[in-house]
């Protein structure tokens, strides 16, 4: 980071954000700082510190989950707030973030807007219907976050524009959710992942969002495999169904580790497990 030339300590978000908005295109926010985007991009000449700005808390409210931008993926993880809400997928890949060690570190900001292929957050708040709270010192907005990932994060925020919360709508009644990854060791970055929020509805599927991260670098939803859930029982034969929906769809990109038709059918597999678990916890949560 050769051009670097100050690092700033903001004490509040409107301190934080009045940082951003005087050197736009040259402060840029610093998190977790787990990501070695900043060496890459020379133009940085001002980091912007959020460790002091607040932002880090998870709490349950009536119109969902508030997960502050500054919150780390362990809190996730770990959150009263998400198991009370019923998030089980949520904090699946909370804990699933890294090592331990990273998971101290990265935060959901981080994860959401530094998105790489391997980011554990975007594709279960994606499947979850999550919403990214954003702010600059000319106001606020709010953008769901599969309309964040449907192109590289970073170039959907405007400049000086910092993500202050992701809020996860109430989880159905009658819904559960998972998250599944696979990698060569348990800290390697994954081959595949997948999320599923699925919503039952008496004996069949009312809703279903199943997303797949990791083979291509943003994480997407299936839908072909989503058409073959609805309106069907949550049995193994739908669920088997629905994996080979998913196989026939998934783009999947070149990766060093392992040949495209191993990734594609890692994909079947975890889209077979996840839905076994996620209708589990919904027809738990009829119970
Ligand atoms: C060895 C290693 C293994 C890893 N494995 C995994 C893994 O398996 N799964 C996984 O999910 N992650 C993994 N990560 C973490 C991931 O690669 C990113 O480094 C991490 O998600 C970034 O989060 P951070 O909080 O450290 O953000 P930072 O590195 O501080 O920032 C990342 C980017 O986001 C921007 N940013 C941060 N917060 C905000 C905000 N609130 N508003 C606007 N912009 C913001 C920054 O300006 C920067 O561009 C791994 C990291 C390492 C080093």
């Amino acid at each position: 980071m050769k051009n670097l030339a100050e690092f700033q300590y903001p004490e509040s978000v409107e301190a934080a954000l009045a940082l951003l908005a005087a050197s736009p295109g040259e402060a840029r926010p610093l998190a977790g700082g787990t990501s070695l985007v900043f060496a890459a991009d020379p133009r940085t000449r001002v980091l912007v510190d959020l460790s002091r700005v607040g932002l880090r808390s998870i709490t349950l409210a009536a119109d969902g989950l508030h997960l502050g931008a500054m919150a780390t993926a362990r809190a996730v993880g770990r959150a009263r707030a998400v198991a009370d809400a019923g998030l089980a997928g949520l904090a699946e890949a909370a804990a699933a973030c890294g090592s331990r060690l990273l998971q101290n570190q990265i935060t959901v900001g981080g994860n959401v807007v530094g998105l790489y292929p391997w980011s554990d957050l975007p594709p279960v708040l994606l499947a979850l219907g999550a919403v990214a709270r954003l702010r600059s010192a000319a106001g606020a907005r709010e953008m769901s976050v599969e309309d964040l990932v449907a192109r590289h994060p970073r170039r959907q925020l405007k400049p000086g524009e910092l993500m202050v919360e992701i809020v996860v709508p109430p989880a159905p009644r009658h819904g559960g959710s998972a998250f599944l990854t696979f990698g060569r060791t348990a800290v390697d970055y994954t081959l595949c992942d997948v999320a599923v929020a699925l919503e039952l509805g008496g004996d069949a599927i009312k809703a279903a969002r199943v997303v797949v991260g990791g083979l291509r670098l943003f994480p997407g939803r299936l839908c072909a495999a989503e058409s073959t859930l609805v309106g069907e029982q949550p049995v193994e034969a739908v669920f088997a169904a629905a994996a080979a929906a998913a196989m026939a769809e998934v783009q999947v990109a070149n990766d060093f580790r392992a040949s495209r038709e191993y990734r594609r059918e890692l994909c079947g597999v975890l889209v077979r497990r996840v839905l076994q678990v996620a209708a589990q916890r919904a027809a738990g949560r009829t119970a």
